[in-house]
């Protein structure tokens, strides 16, 4: 077989996670992951790794962000790093919940996992996906509007 059509392999992959942006932000970051210089970019911006790197140190800070905004809202049972939810799940984090039934109330239980590549990040990466994954507390479902 030619050789001809290899190059279609070597497309980049879409950037999953960028689909909301808008196309000028999509191409600015697909030149900087071809020209190698996302790493760069990226660690100038934000020189800093947090130090949240277990996950009692994960549900105290997602405790004081939940204390800080969303005080009333339903209580957390666990909160963990999870290294399969971006495979598995296709997702940087999760939440999920189970209702049920207890004597005449309707109790809830809501767990969030923050995937574990967050362990090693700028602590403004781990505060916007747990924003994110806090905020379902409020809306259950993702509003695309
Ligand atoms: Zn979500």
């Amino acid at each position: 077989m030619s050789s001809k059509f290899k190059n279609i392999e070597l497309q980049a992959p879409k950037l999953k996670y960028l689909s909301a942006y808008s196309a000028q932000i999509q191409l600015q970051v697909q030149q900087m992951i071809e020209q190698k210089n996302l790493d760069k970019y990226l660690l100038n911006k934000y020189p800093a790794i947090h130090e949240i790197s277990n996950d009692k140190a994960l549900r105290g800070y997602v405790m004081s962000l939940k204390n800080q905004y969303l005080k009333k809202s339903s209580p957390l049972s666990q909160i963990k790093y999870d290294d399969k939810i971006h495979i598995i799940n296709n997702a940087l984090g999760l939440h999920t919940y189970v209702s049920r039934v207890q004597g005449n109330k309707l109790k809830s239980k809501h767990e969030i996992r923050i995937g574990s590549l967050f362990k090693k990040a700028p602590e403004s990466f781990l505060a916007m996906i747990v924003v994110h994954e806090l905020a379902h507390l409020k809306e259950k479902e993702h509003n695309y509007s």
